[in-house]
């Protein structure tokens, strides 16, 4: 078992960092390299959503907690913004708060299908919190494959 995290200021330019930072992290399960891409993808569409939705461009932290078990990496991702009123209304594909922007609402169904494990919880004026997993697929396999 490993963990870290991360906290860092919502701000746009550290979407790239996070999400590389968490495949650094993933590195030592020796993902392949499309399951490291979808890691990054997920990572960057959940920190992005609290960048936009949870803080609207203010002020405010956002939180990556990772650890790694076996061949899974854990995930957690949060902020204390906004929160989303009704989270089963924001997992439909194409729902956004934001449209007209060149947000599509494509987010959360990305995460869902890029990850295997993804649940999200909120509370209206406290945060969010995203939690995914992803279980790597063994590296002997790969190589024999
Ligand atoms: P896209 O991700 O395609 O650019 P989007 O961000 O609107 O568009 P999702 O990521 O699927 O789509 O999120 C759906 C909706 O859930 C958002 O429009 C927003 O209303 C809400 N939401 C998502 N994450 C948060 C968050 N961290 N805090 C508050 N609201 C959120
Ligand atoms: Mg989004």
């Amino acid at each position: 078992m490993n963990e870290m995290i991360l906290k860092f200021p919502a701000r746009s330019e550290n979407e790239v960092f996070a999400r590389n930072a968490v495949a650094a992290f993933a590195l030592p399960l020796n993902p392949s390299i499309s399951e490291l891409s979808d890691v990054k993808t997920a990572v960057s569409e959940a920190v992005t959503n609290c960048i936009v939705h949870g803080y609207r461009e203010r002020e405010g932290w956002v939180t990556v907690l990772c650890r790694t078990e076996g061949s899974r990496l854990d995930v957690e991702i949060s902020d204390e913004g906004r929160g989303i009123e009704d989270v089963e209304r924001a997992l439909r594909p194409f729902f956004t708060t934001l449209p007209g922007e060149e947000r599509s609402g494509m987010g959360f169904t990305i995460m869902q299908t890029f990850m295997t494990g993804f649940s999200v919880e909120s509370v209206p004026g406290k945060g969010t919190k995203v939690t995914m997993s992803k279980v790597f697929s063994a590296r002997e396999q790969r190589d024999a494959g």
